[in-house]
């Protein structure tokens, strides 16, 4: 029994096949695991009264989750890595805020997106990480690091709608209000552009989920160029999706764009963005680039940001630039790939 993977209800009915116990045992052991960060079911009272029915629940968990490994500081950002069972490692971002933390997380071993500045596409793709995998990021974090999680956001390794069952499966386990109870709106996923993976979220009821696009360029030839997945999903489609997608009341997608210098950060490229984002909801988010291990791009200097930044908002779109935490220890966006992954 993978506990990380179901939810209370779905605990609940394992309970009920495999013992013929159910709710009251299953909410207890869930409260435990998944609210005191207690594996162990020999500490949970209600199955004290209840024979040798600890004994055999606690035979038939498994976790494999792998184990926590290094972890790295700038400021207050932190990474870390986990190594998985088979030896892979992967790798998590806590940003801590005031009072409460974001967590990144990951949703695959590598990408197969290829995305030419990405540390995380120069992988190609190794595996997807399992329910369990992904749910552990966040129990980590919480419980072996000590960081009270409130958002978290997919954006770690991985392309996440490339391994979207999965990810469904783990955002429903940490939505469970009986359990790690982080909602829906305050978990984001990011997509290079997976139009069939957005149909998909919606129909499994996740379209509530925050989305953020990652754009990085606005006209196919360029686009195409830096995001192959644009190639098989280009913009006229995106769009389409975006305008389409089953967004809730008085929310808006993020769009993502990095700026490299002298590649996307002409006031033509803000013009191709402007033309691409004006029908739709959206916040715009600027980020400067951040070289990783072989830096292909420079990056861009405050200057060209503020001009990108100021021509959106001057044309009525609401648009940010996120001044990028974690670069000096690869945590930053884009810079995900553990260096000493054993693929
Ligand atoms: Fe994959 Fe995202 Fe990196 Fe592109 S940016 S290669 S989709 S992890």
């Amino acid at each position: 029994m993978k506990i990380f993977e179901l939810t209370c209800d779905d605990l609940g009915r394992e309970m009920r096949r495999c013992y013929g116990k159910g709710d009251y045992h299953a909410r207890a052991l869930y409260k435990n695991i998944f609210q005191k960060g207690i594996v162990d079911v020999g500490a949970v009272e209600e199955f004290q009264a209840s024979g040798n029915l600890g004994t055999r629940v606690a035979k038939d968990l498994v976790l494999t989750t792998g184990s926590i490994g290094e972890s790295v500081h700038e400021d207050e950002t932190i990474k870390f890595v986990t190594v998985l069972e088979d030896g892979r490692r992967i790798e998590s971002v806590i940003i801590p805020m005031r009072g409460y933390s974001t967590l990144c997380v990951s949703s695959q071993v590598g990408c197969r997106q290829g995305c030419v500045f990405c540390e995380t596409g120069t992988m190609g793709l190794v595996r997807n990480l399992s329910v369990e995998e992904i749910v552990a990021q966040v129990w980590r974090a919480r419980f072996d690091l000590g960081y009270p999680v409130r958002n978290v956001v997919f954006m770690g390794m991985g392309e996440a709608l490339d391994n979207v069952d999965n990810v469904a499966q783990a955002i429903r386990v940490m939505q469970d209000q009986r359990g790690l109870d982080i909602p829906l709106r305050r978990m984001t996923l990011s997509t290079a552009g997976r139009i069939d993976g957005l149909a998909r979220l919606a129909s499994l009821g996740l379209g509530g989920i925050r989305l953020a696009i990652s754009l990085n360029a606005a006209n196919d030839a360029l686009r195409s160029r830096i995001m192959p997945v644009n190639r098989r999903f280009p913009l006229a489609e995106l769009k389409k999706a975006l305008l389409e997608y089953p967004l809730p009341a008085n929310r808006e997608f993020l769009i993502e764009y990095v700026v490299f210098k002298g590649l996307n950060d002409s006031l033509d490229h803000a013009a191709d963005v402007l033309a691409f984002v004006r029908d739709l909801p959206v916040r715009v988010n600027i980020i400067g680039y951040n070289p990783g291990h072989k830096a292909l791009f420079e990056p861009p200097s405050e200057q060209d940001l503020l001009s990108f930044s100021e021509y959106l908002q001057q044309h009525g779109i609401n648009t940010r630039i996120r001044w990028s935490k974690g670069r000096s220890i690869m945590a930053g966006c884009g810079q995900l790939a553990s260096a000493k992954t054993s693929c």
